[in-house]
């Protein structure tokens, strides 16, 4: 039985959690949301902040697809000025390791690839029914997507196209294949007539602030530093939830990494009560971490234990003179592990205006098999790959004025990795315990792909689930 008013407990200040906070209070004002978080930077891996210097570190690079309603609808609820906020990434390129050339996407850069493009848009044409249309695509998580376009008729030459691959390289699924059923996910998300934009400014500041200023104006509070460590239950319901507090020596607010799970402090733990529902917001290898050898808690959760994630890595470079001419949009196809880099110099007012920057770099990728690499190495090996774009300058021969890399291995920081068969091992929003509550992108949603736009649906799932709890 909920009390009146209702009071709700919200895990997790990513844009899954944030979401759900948001939504909750606009549908019902009257609730009493508290949103615990981890640390104290808001939007999790959708967020970044300003070093001592004023550079704006990210988590890691993102872009924004026209279709992402119900993120860019929440937006426009937090106040966003979208055409102050958002600017359009100018289309996205290809290098081509065959011909060496960059070209933008759709364009041939020789005969070759010219037949390859038309193969393409043949089995678009020829498949569109299936990729656009209302069949049952859930049945194809089981096979990648390279056999399910093989099988559809696409040439096996096309598929080791850059721009083939490159499905695989923004679903950070690499080396391991991605599930057809997420790749059609992706292209209705991303495909199609969509266009994309970057934040012309940072993610902290123009878009998570907003939000969580939303949050807190219909009343809800944020909690930070809070780390939950275990679901007090009764087998049928969440009784009360403890947390313990990070200790941030480890982390230094930004300059240093968590390590795989965040330290606590062992003597710094407080059980919180008194709330009717839970959403838990976290991602799956914090979900990991809770309750061990409860079984009764993981019998509701039985195929967690099979997904697997990736740590992403981020490099930011800023140079004084320019490295990347008339090359103002992002560039994939590069090798891995850093496979797509941006220059924000021309597409950014920030640097746009300052005399002083010549590039703003940003690679973005994962560190599978590059795993025992230095920082240093990783560092070169992104800058060789730069060095293959045609009339691309070395920027540590550029006037280096600050380099940055982030590789994201703790628990809270990794990425699911969508290979086939893993969508049954997905739980969904609701949960064995009644008053409990999943939202994350890797929850079951109707987006299903693991992005911005997922994981504000995931929140609104969770919230029309908690909804109808009475
Ligand atoms: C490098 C990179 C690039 C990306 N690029 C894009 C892109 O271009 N476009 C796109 O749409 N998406 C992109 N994504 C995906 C997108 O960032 C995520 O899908 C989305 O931000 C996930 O939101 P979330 O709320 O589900 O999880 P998170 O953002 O991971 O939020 C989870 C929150 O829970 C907190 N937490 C964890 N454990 C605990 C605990 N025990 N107690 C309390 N709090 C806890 C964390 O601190 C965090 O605040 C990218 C992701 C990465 C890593």
């Amino acid at each position: 039985m909920i009390s009146s008013p209702r009071k709700v407990a919200i895990v997790g200040g990513g844009l899954a959690g944030l979401a759900a906070g948001v939504r909750l209070l606009e549908l019902r004002p009257d609730t009493q949301v508290t949103l615990y978080t981890l640390g104290h930077h808001l939007g999790g891996k959708a967020t970044s902040y300003q070093d001592d210097a004023g550079f704006a570190i990210d988590h890691g690079f993102h872009s924004i697809s026209t279709n992402y309603r119900r993120f860019l609808d929440l937006l426009s609820r937090a106040g966003i000025d979208r055409s102050r906020t958002l600017v359009s990434d100018r289309g996205t390129y290809y290098y081509d390791d065959r011909t060496r050339k960059v070209a933008q996407s759709g364009e041939a850069t020789d005969a070759r690839s010219r037949e390859e493009i038309g193969q393409m848009g043949a089995f678009f044409l020829k498949n569109l029914a299936t990729i656009y249309g209302d069949d049952n695509i859930e049945q194809y998580d089981d096979i990648c997507w390279t056999a399910w376009a093989v099988e559809r008729g696409l040439a096996e030459s096309a598929t080791r196209t850059r721009s083939f691959r490159f499905s695989q390289d923004a679903l950070f699924n690499w080396p391991h294949e991605v599930s057809a059923y997420i790749t059609l996910k992706s292209i209705r998300l991303l495909g199609g007539s969509a266009k994309y934009y970057l934040v012309d400014g940072t993610y902290g500041e123009d878009i998570i602030d907003p939000i969580v200023n939303r949050f807190r104006k219909l009343g809800g509070t944020v909690e930070m530093f809070h780390k939950l460590v275990h679901v007090l239950h009764d087998g049928r319901r969440v009784t009360e939830l403890r947390f313990a507090q990070p200790d941030f020596i480890f982390h230094n607010h930004g300059r240093s990494k968590w390590e795989r799970s965040v330290r606590t402090f062992p003597d710094r733990v407080k059980t919180v009560g008194g709330f009717d529902q839970v959403i838990l917001a976290v991602p799956v290898d914090c979900l990991r971490e809770l309750n061990p050898g409860d079984t009764a808690f993981w019998r509701g959760f039985p195929g967690v234990k099979n997904l697997q994630t990736v740590a992403t890595l981020s490099f930011q470079v800023w140079t004084e003179q320019n490295v990347l001419a008339n090359r103002s949009a992002c560039i994939n196809g590069l090798d891995e592990p850093l496979p797509m880099v941006v220059d924000y110099k021309h597409l950014k007012k920030r640097y746009r205006d300052d005399d002083r920057i010549g590039s703003a770099l940003e690679w973005v990728g994962q560190e599978t098999t590059f795993e025992k690499l230095s920082d240093d190495e990783l560092k070169s090996k992104a800058y060789e790959s730069l060095l293959c774009i045609p009339d691309a300058k070395d920027p540590r021969k550029s006037g280096l004025v600050r380099e940055c890399l982030n590789r994201n291995t703790a628990n809270h920081e990794r990425y699911l990795l969508t290979d086939p068969g893993t969508l049954r091992f997905r739980p969904h929003s609701r949960t064995h315990l009644a008053n409990l509550f999943l939202a994350g992108d890797w929850i079951r949603n109707a987006v299903d792909v693991p992005t911005m736009e997922g994981a504000v649906c995931s929140g609104y799932t969770a919230v029309e689930a908690l909804l109808k709890e009475e």
